[in-house]
Protein backbone atom coordinates (compact mmCIF):
# COMPACT_ATOMS: atom_id res chain seq x y z
CA UNK A 1 0.00 0.00 0.00
CA UNK A 2 1.35 3.38 -0.88
CA UNK A 3 2.97 5.55 0.92
CA UNK A 4 3.96 7.46 -2.66
CA UNK A 5 2.15 6.73 -5.92
CA UNK A 6 2.97 7.63 -9.49
CA UNK A 7 -1.29 8.41 -9.79
CA UNK A 8 -1.03 12.07 -10.65
CA UNK A 9 -4.48 12.91 -9.12
CA UNK A 10 -3.58 11.87 -5.46
CA UNK A 11 -0.82 11.81 -2.61
CA UNK A 12 -1.19 8.39 -1.87
CA UNK A 13 -3.38 4.92 -2.35
CA UNK A 14 -4.37 3.10 0.64
CA UNK A 15 -6.73 -0.12 0.14
CA UNK A 16 -8.79 -1.60 3.96
CA UNK A 17 -9.22 -4.19 1.70
CA UNK A 18 -8.33 -5.81 -1.60
CA UNK A 19 -10.21 -7.71 -4.33
CA UNK A 20 -13.23 -7.20 -6.28
CA UNK A 21 -15.70 -7.65 -8.69
CA UNK A 22 -15.74 -6.76 -12.22
CA UNK A 23 -18.48 -4.65 -13.16
CA UNK A 24 -18.63 -3.53 -16.76
CA UNK A 25 -16.49 -3.31 -19.70
CA UNK A 26 -14.71 -0.29 -18.19
CA UNK A 27 -13.27 -3.09 -15.84
CA UNK A 28 -12.29 -5.38 -18.59
CA UNK A 29 -8.82 -4.81 -18.17
CA UNK A 30 -8.34 -3.67 -14.31
CA UNK A 31 -5.11 -3.42 -13.67
CA UNK A 32 -5.53 -4.34 -9.63
CA UNK A 33 -6.66 -7.64 -11.40
CA UNK A 34 -3.30 -7.94 -13.17
CA UNK A 35 -1.64 -6.94 -10.31
CA UNK A 36 -2.94 -9.14 -8.19
CA UNK A 37 -2.06 -12.22 -11.22
CA UNK A 38 1.69 -11.10 -10.88
CA UNK A 39 1.30 -11.23 -7.23
CA UNK A 40 -0.77 -14.47 -7.42
CA UNK A 41 -3.13 -13.75 -5.04
CA UNK A 42 -6.90 -14.64 -5.42
CA UNK A 43 -8.36 -10.70 -7.08
CA UNK A 44 -11.92 -12.16 -7.03
CA UNK A 45 -11.98 -12.42 -3.25
CA UNK A 46 -12.39 -9.83 -0.98
CA UNK A 47 -10.07 -9.63 1.73
CA UNK A 48 -9.01 -7.57 4.75
CA UNK A 49 -5.65 -5.72 4.40
CA UNK A 50 -3.17 -6.39 7.71
CA UNK A 51 -2.82 -4.01 10.75
CA UNK A 52 0.14 -2.44 9.59
CA UNK A 53 -1.74 -1.16 6.42
CA UNK A 54 -4.61 0.31 8.70
CA UNK A 55 -2.09 1.86 10.85
CA UNK A 56 -0.83 3.72 8.33
CA UNK A 57 -3.36 6.89 7.87
CA UNK A 58 -2.71 7.71 11.22
CA UNK A 59 0.81 8.52 10.59
CA UNK A 60 0.54 9.93 7.60
CA UNK A 61 -2.17 12.26 8.76
CA UNK A 62 0.28 13.67 11.45
CA UNK A 63 2.75 13.88 8.87
CA UNK A 64 0.84 15.97 6.99
CA UNK A 65 -0.11 18.16 9.85
CA UNK A 66 3.16 18.75 11.30
CA UNK A 67 3.62 20.01 7.76
CA UNK A 68 0.65 22.47 7.55
CA UNK A 69 -0.91 20.14 4.52
CA UNK A 70 -4.04 18.19 3.28
CA UNK A 71 -2.45 14.73 1.63
CA UNK A 72 -4.75 13.33 -0.64
CA UNK A 73 -5.28 9.35 -0.22
CA UNK A 74 -7.14 7.50 -3.17
CA UNK A 75 -9.38 5.16 -1.50
CA UNK A 76 -9.55 1.93 -2.59
CA UNK A 77 -7.23 1.52 -5.51
CA UNK A 78 -7.59 -2.39 -5.38
CA UNK A 79 -11.14 -3.13 -4.66
CA UNK A 80 -14.10 -0.88 -3.97
CA UNK A 81 -14.75 1.22 -0.79
CA UNK A 82 -18.11 -0.17 -1.04
CA UNK A 83 -18.15 -3.75 -2.29
CA UNK A 84 -20.96 -5.60 -0.23
CA UNK A 85 -18.20 -8.25 0.80
CA UNK A 86 -16.29 -5.44 2.76
CA UNK A 87 -19.63 -4.57 4.97
CA UNK A 88 -18.16 -6.00 8.17
CA UNK A 89 -15.15 -3.99 7.94
CA UNK A 90 -16.51 -0.47 6.43
CA UNK A 91 -17.42 0.74 10.13
CA UNK A 92 -14.11 0.44 11.61
CA UNK A 93 -12.64 2.24 8.19
CA UNK A 94 -15.03 5.04 8.76
CA UNK A 95 -13.62 5.46 12.02
CA UNK A 96 -9.81 5.73 10.55
CA UNK A 97 -11.39 8.10 8.09
CA UNK A 98 -13.02 9.96 10.48
CA UNK A 99 -10.57 11.39 12.53
CA UNK A 100 -7.91 11.69 9.90
CA UNK A 101 -9.04 15.58 8.62
CA UNK A 102 -4.98 16.33 7.32
CA UNK A 103 -6.10 13.43 4.59
CA UNK A 104 -8.62 14.14 1.75
CA UNK A 105 -10.03 10.89 0.94
CA UNK A 106 -11.36 10.35 -2.74
CA UNK A 107 -13.14 7.54 -2.51
CA UNK A 108 -13.49 5.99 -6.20
CA UNK A 109 -16.37 3.63 -6.11
CA UNK A 110 -18.52 2.11 -9.30
CA UNK A 111 -21.13 0.25 -6.73
CA UNK A 112 -23.23 3.89 -7.36
CA UNK A 113 -25.13 2.23 -9.67
CA UNK A 114 -26.53 -0.82 -8.99
CA UNK A 115 -27.74 -3.65 -11.61
CA UNK A 116 -31.10 -2.56 -12.26
CA UNK A 117 -29.40 0.89 -13.20
CA UNK A 118 -30.87 2.26 -9.53
CA UNK A 119 -29.24 4.14 -6.62
CA UNK A 120 -27.80 1.42 -5.37
CA UNK A 121 -26.91 0.39 -1.57
CA UNK A 122 -24.48 3.51 -1.14
CA UNK A 123 -26.81 5.75 1.30
CA UNK A 124 -27.50 2.79 3.25
CA UNK A 125 -23.65 2.25 3.57
CA UNK A 126 -22.42 6.18 4.84
CA UNK A 127 -21.82 6.56 8.72
CA UNK A 128 -24.92 7.66 10.53
CA UNK A 129 -23.03 11.54 11.31
CA UNK A 130 -22.26 11.87 7.77
CA UNK A 131 -24.54 14.70 7.47
CA UNK A 132 -24.02 16.27 3.74
CA UNK A 133 -20.71 14.45 3.77
CA UNK A 134 -17.72 14.95 5.44
CA UNK A 135 -15.74 17.73 4.23
CA UNK A 136 -12.20 15.98 3.76
CA UNK A 137 -13.91 12.76 2.03
CA UNK A 138 -14.70 13.15 -2.14
CA UNK A 139 -17.01 10.61 -3.27
CA UNK A 140 -16.32 9.59 -6.97
CA UNK A 141 -17.62 7.55 -9.79
CA UNK A 142 -16.49 5.93 -13.08
CA UNK A 143 -18.03 6.86 -16.35
CA UNK A 144 -15.77 6.11 -19.47
CA UNK A 145 -18.89 4.91 -21.62
CA UNK A 146 -22.05 7.06 -23.00
CA UNK A 147 -24.60 4.70 -20.52
CA UNK A 148 -22.25 4.95 -17.60
CA UNK A 149 -21.72 8.40 -17.78
CA UNK A 150 -25.65 9.28 -18.50
CA UNK A 151 -26.62 7.13 -14.71
CA UNK A 152 -23.44 8.07 -12.60
CA UNK A 153 -24.06 11.48 -13.68
CA UNK A 154 -27.49 11.00 -12.38
CA UNK A 155 -26.48 8.98 -9.21
CA UNK A 156 -23.89 10.89 -8.37
CA UNK A 157 -25.27 14.23 -8.14
CA UNK A 158 -27.52 12.68 -5.37
CA UNK A 159 -25.29 11.51 -2.83
CA UNK A 160 -24.55 13.61 -0.32
CA UNK A 161 -20.66 14.38 -0.69
CA UNK A 162 -18.71 17.50 0.04
CA UNK A 163 -16.32 17.42 -2.67
CA UNK A 164 -17.65 14.81 -6.25
CA UNK A 165 -15.46 13.71 -8.83
CA UNK A 166 -15.94 12.16 -11.86
CA UNK A 167 -13.17 9.48 -13.22
CA UNK A 168 -13.33 8.97 -17.26
CA UNK A 169 -10.66 6.60 -17.07
CA UNK A 170 -10.70 4.43 -19.25
CA UNK A 171 -12.24 6.46 -21.86
CA UNK A 172 -13.41 3.90 -24.53
CA UNK A 173 -15.94 5.57 -26.60
CA UNK A 174 -16.64 9.62 -27.52
CA UNK A 175 -19.50 10.56 -25.47
CA UNK A 176 -21.15 13.81 -27.48
CA UNK A 177 -21.88 16.97 -26.65
CA UNK A 178 -25.79 16.33 -26.27
CA UNK A 179 -25.12 13.68 -23.96
CA UNK A 180 -23.51 16.49 -21.69
CA UNK A 181 -26.36 18.64 -22.37
CA UNK A 182 -28.75 15.93 -21.15
CA UNK A 183 -26.31 15.78 -17.72
CA UNK A 184 -27.61 19.35 -17.11
CA UNK A 185 -25.28 22.08 -15.54
CA UNK A 186 -22.73 20.42 -13.56
CA UNK A 187 -22.29 22.69 -11.12
CA UNK A 188 -22.51 19.84 -8.08
CA UNK A 189 -19.43 18.42 -9.89
CA UNK A 190 -15.98 19.72 -8.92
CA UNK A 191 -13.38 17.39 -10.60
CA UNK A 192 -12.90 15.31 -13.57
CA UNK A 193 -10.61 12.83 -14.41
CA UNK A 194 -10.02 12.04 -18.31
CA UNK A 195 -7.42 9.00 -19.06
CA UNK A 196 -6.45 6.19 -21.69
CA UNK A 197 -6.71 2.34 -20.18
CA UNK A 198 -3.86 1.69 -17.80
CA UNK A 199 -4.52 -1.49 -17.51
CA UNK A 200 -3.18 -3.87 -20.25
CA UNK A 201 -3.99 -7.24 -21.88
CA UNK A 202 -2.33 -9.68 -24.42
CA UNK A 203 -3.29 -8.84 -27.79
CA UNK A 204 -4.14 -12.41 -29.58
CA UNK A 205 -2.31 -11.18 -32.73
CA UNK A 206 0.97 -10.52 -31.57
CA UNK A 207 0.90 -11.14 -28.17
CA UNK A 208 2.09 -8.07 -27.32
CA UNK A 209 0.63 -5.97 -24.08
CA UNK A 210 -2.13 -3.16 -25.31
CA UNK A 211 -4.38 -1.03 -24.03
CA UNK A 212 -7.58 -0.08 -25.69
CA UNK A 213 -7.33 2.88 -27.50
CA UNK A 214 -8.39 6.19 -26.22
CA UNK A 215 -8.80 8.62 -29.30
CA UNK A 216 -7.40 12.11 -28.20
CA UNK A 217 -10.94 13.73 -29.45
CA UNK A 218 -13.03 11.72 -27.36
CA UNK A 219 -10.86 12.93 -24.60
CA UNK A 220 -11.04 16.72 -26.08
CA UNK A 221 -14.60 16.63 -26.75
CA UNK A 222 -15.22 15.72 -22.61
CA UNK A 223 -12.40 18.38 -21.37
CA UNK A 224 -13.79 21.39 -23.25
CA UNK A 225 -17.39 20.20 -22.01
CA UNK A 226 -16.43 19.94 -18.00
CA UNK A 227 -14.09 23.65 -18.63
CA UNK A 228 -17.26 24.90 -20.37
CA UNK A 229 -19.07 24.22 -16.93
CA UNK A 230 -16.26 25.30 -14.53
CA UNK A 231 -15.31 21.84 -13.97
CA UNK A 232 -11.54 21.58 -13.22
CA UNK A 233 -9.97 18.59 -15.44
CA UNK A 234 -7.13 16.15 -15.06
CA UNK A 235 -6.25 14.72 -17.93
CA UNK A 236 -4.57 11.49 -16.51
CA UNK A 237 -2.65 10.09 -19.81
CA UNK A 238 -2.89 8.84 -22.91
CA UNK A 239 -3.78 5.08 -23.71
CA UNK A 240 -0.86 4.89 -26.48
CA UNK A 241 2.15 6.80 -25.08
CA UNK A 242 3.21 5.77 -21.76
CA UNK A 243 4.65 8.11 -19.26
CA UNK A 244 4.18 11.15 -20.94
CA UNK A 245 3.69 14.28 -19.03
CA UNK A 246 0.02 16.06 -19.43
CA UNK A 247 2.14 19.51 -19.17
CA UNK A 248 4.09 18.06 -22.31
CA UNK A 249 0.83 17.71 -24.64
CA UNK A 250 0.53 20.03 -27.43
CA UNK A 251 -1.81 18.24 -28.78
CA UNK A 252 -4.33 18.86 -26.11
CA UNK A 253 -4.83 21.83 -28.24
CA UNK A 254 -3.74 23.94 -25.86
CA UNK A 255 -5.94 23.19 -22.64
CA UNK A 256 -4.54 24.02 -19.56
CA UNK A 257 -3.78 20.77 -17.93
CA UNK A 258 -4.43 20.76 -13.96
CA UNK A 259 -2.94 19.53 -12.33
CA UNK A 260 0.11 17.69 -12.55
CA UNK A 261 0.39 17.99 -8.71
CA UNK A 262 -3.08 19.49 -7.31
CA UNK A 263 -1.36 21.50 -4.45
CA UNK A 264 1.21 23.46 -6.66
CA UNK A 265 -1.21 24.12 -9.06
CA UNK A 266 -3.73 25.02 -6.69
CA UNK A 267 -0.77 27.87 -5.54
CA UNK A 268 -0.64 28.92 -9.09
CA UNK A 269 -4.16 28.81 -9.83
CA UNK A 270 -4.52 31.45 -7.23
CA UNK A 271 -1.63 33.69 -8.24
CA UNK A 272 -3.39 33.62 -11.89
CA UNK A 273 -7.31 34.18 -10.45
CA UNK A 274 -8.26 30.79 -11.89
CA UNK A 275 -9.97 29.52 -8.35
CA UNK A 276 -12.85 30.61 -7.74
CA UNK A 277 -11.55 32.06 -4.24
CA UNK A 278 -10.87 30.65 -1.46
CA UNK A 279 -12.42 26.90 -0.94
CA UNK A 280 -13.62 26.59 2.85
CA UNK A 281 -12.89 23.22 3.08
CA UNK A 282 -9.54 23.81 1.52
CA UNK A 283 -9.26 22.07 -1.26
CA UNK A 284 -9.12 22.92 -4.62
CA UNK A 285 -10.96 22.56 -7.25
CA UNK A 286 -12.82 24.54 -9.45
CA UNK A 287 -10.96 26.49 -11.84
CA UNK A 288 -12.33 28.96 -15.33
CA UNK A 289 -10.90 27.95 -18.65
S1 LIG B 1 -14.40 -1.62 -9.82
FE1 LIG B 1 -12.27 -0.94 -10.10
S2 LIG B 1 -11.03 -2.40 -8.87
FE2 LIG B 1 -13.07 -3.32 -9.17
S3 LIG B 1 -12.85 -4.63 -11.00
FE3 LIG B 1 -13.63 -2.62 -11.70
S4 LIG B 1 -11.79 -1.45 -12.25
FE4 LIG B 1 -11.11 -3.20 -10.99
Amino acid sequence: MADKTNIGWTNRTLNFWKGCTKKNEECRFCYAATLAKRGGWDFSKVTRCGRDIWRKPDRWNKEAAEAGRVDLVFTCSISDFFHPAADAWRDEAWDVIRRNKNLAWQILTKALVAKDGGLSFVLERLPKDWGDGWDHVWIGSSAGQRDTFATTAHHLRNIPAATRFLSMEPLLELIPVEDFEAAGDLSWLDQAIIGGESGTHLATKNEQWQHRRMDLVWARTAAAQFLKRHVAVMFKQRSDVKNEQPADCPWLDGLKQWPLNLFDHQQHAKEVGLIEGPNPRGYPLRIFS
